[in-house]
C-alpha cells in the first residue's frame, strides 16, 4: 500500500472567482509547481478527481440550492442562495468546478476508506463555508462535509474534524451540530473580529452531541507561540478521548501574519509546525488515518506555496527544511508574471515554531481563551478542565 495520495488535476484551476477576487487559483498552482521543483512530489503519482455526483453532493447542499448554482450563470445576478455577492461572484461553469472540487475531497476519503492509502492530501479542497442552502465565504459546495457524510456512510462513527483556518469552520460545525459521531474543532481568530461572526467558545454542539462542537476564538495578532499554545491546551487531549477513525483536517494559512483578510501573526514555520503536529495526532489517535485540505489563504506568492508545499510534504513524509532555498526555476517562473515581487529566499521566515506549554502561571488572552473553551467541553468529554495534565 502506498502511504499517502496526492489529489490534483489541473482542471481544479477553473474554480476562479476573477482576478480581482482574493480566492485565486495561482495559489493553487504555485503551490504545486513548488512542491514540483523541490522534489517533494518525485515519484508520487498524482490522482486525478472527477466531479462529485448531485447524489453526494445532496448530502450536504439542498435540491433547490444545487439547482440555484447550476442556474446561475444564465439566469444573471439575481439567484439568492448568497450568490452573486462580491464575497460570491458567479463563474462560468461553477456547478462544474465547485463539484470537482467536492470531487478530489471525496477521491481522497475513498483512497483511504478502501485502504488504498493512510493519508490524502487536497490542497483544492476545504471550503469550509458554504452551507446547506446558501454559498458563503468564497465557498459554493462544501467538500469538506460532503466527504465526512460519505464517510459516515462507509460506517465510520468516530471522525474528528480539525480546522486551522483563521476563520471559523461554521459549515462543517453546522452539517455535524446534533451529530455525536463527528467532533468539530476549529481554532480560529475571534469571531468578533472577523468572518463570519460565530466560532464562540459557547458553541458546544446540541442535544446528545453536546461537547461535538469545539471552538477556540483567538484574539488577534496571536503569533506561532499563542496558537501553537492553544492548540496543544485543547486538541490533543480531546482526540485521545475520542479516538477518531479518521482525522480530517483543514489547513487554510490565512493565519499568517502577512495574510491581507485577517489578523492573526503567524509564520510557515509555525504551520510547518502544525502540520507535524496533525500528522503525529493521526498517527496516535486516529489509527493512522489522515485526511487533509487547503482552504482560504491570499498571501498569493510569499506565503501558501511555501506553507502548502509543507503541508504536502508533511503528509508525505517528505519533509522540508525549513532552510531550504526557494528553486530558482520557481522564483524564476514567479518574477516572470509578478516582477515586482519580493520572495523570501528559503522555506522559513525565520521562526522557530516553539511555545510553552498551557498551565505553566503564564496568563494572558489566549490563556483566557484556552480557559473558557476547556471548560465549556472538557467535563462533557470527562475531562478535567483545570488540570493541565489533561
Ligand atoms: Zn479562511
Amino acid at each position: 500500500m502506498s502511504p499517502s495520495a496526492v489529489v490534483w488535476d489541473s482542471a481544479l484551476l477553473a474554480y476562479d472567482m476573477g482576478d480581482q477576487h482574493p480566492f485565486n487559483p495561482v495559489r493553487l498552482h504555485l503551490t504545486m509547481r513548488l512542491a514540483t521543483a523541490l522534489g517533494v512530489l518525485d515519484d508520487v503519482p498524482l490522482l486525478s478527481p472527477e466531479p462529485a455526483g448531485v447524489k453526494d453532493l445532496y448530502r450536504a447542499h439542498s435540491a433547490e440550492y444545487l439547482e440555484a448554482v447550476q442556474q446561475a450563470p444564465m439566469a444573471g445576478w439575481d439567484v439568492g442562495h448568497g450568490l452573486g455577492s462580491d464575497d460570491n461572484p458567479v463563474f462560468t461553469d461553477m456547478h462544474d468546478a465547485a463539484s470537482l472540487v467536492v470531487g478530489s475531497t471525496l477521491l481522497g476519503a475513498r483512497c483511504i476508506s478502501e485502504g488504498r492509502t493512510q493519508r490524502a492530501v487536497s490542497i483544492a479542497g476545504g471550503h469550509h463555508h458554504a452551507m446547506q442552502d446558501r454559498a458563503s465565504g468564497f465557498c459554493v459546495y462544501n467538500d469538506c462535509s460532503v466527504a465526512i457524510s460519505w464517510l459516515l456512510e462507509q460506517g465510520y462513527d468516530r471522525i474528528a474534524y480539525v480546522d486551522t483556518d483563521v476563520h471559523h469552520g461554521d459549515g462543517v460545525q453546522a452539517a455535524f451540530l446534533g451529530d455525536p459521531r463527528v467532533l468539530t474543532i476549529s481554532l480560529h481568530q475571534h469571531p468578533f473580529t472577523l468572518f463570519p461572526g460565530t466560532g464562540y467558545s459557547g458553541e458546544i454542539g446540541v442535544e446528545d452531541a453536546e461537547g461535538r462542537a469545539v471552538n477556540v476564538p483567538l484574539p488577534p495578532n496571536t503569533g506561532d507561540a499563542g496558537w501553537l499554545r492553544a492548540f496543544h491546551a485543547v486538541v490533543p487531549s480531546l482526540l485521545e478521548t475520542f479516538r477518531p477513525q479518521i482525522l480530517v483536517t483543514q489547513c487554510g494559512v490565512d493565519s499568517h501574519g502577512e495574510d491581507p483578510l485577517a489578523d492573526l501573526s503567524l509564520t510557515v514555520d509555525g504551520h510547518r509546525t502544525i502540520y507535524r503536529e496533525l500528522r503525529r495526532l493521526a498517527d496516535g489517535y486516529a489509527e493512522g488515518r489522515w485526511l487533509a485540505v487547503g482552504g482560504g489563504g491570499y498571501q498569493l506568492l510569499r506565503v501558501v506555496p511555501r506553507s502548502w508545499t509543507h503541508l504536502i510534504a508533511t503528509v508525505l513524509d517528505h519533509d522540508v527544511a525549513p532552510d531550504t532555498p526557494l528553486p530558482a526555476e520557481w522564483t524564476d517562473m514567479v518574477r516572470g508574471v509578478a516582477p515586482s515581487a519580493e520572495l523570501p529566499p528559503t522555506m522559513s521566515d525565520g521562526a522557530d515554531g516553539g511555545f510553552s506549554a498551557w498551565g505553566d502561571g503564564f496568563d494572558d488572552a489566549v490563556d483566557a481563551a484556552i480557559r473558557d473553551t476547556r471548560r465549556a467541553v472538557f467535563p462533557l468529554h470527562g475531562l478535567d478542565p483545570d488540570d493541565p495534565r489533561d
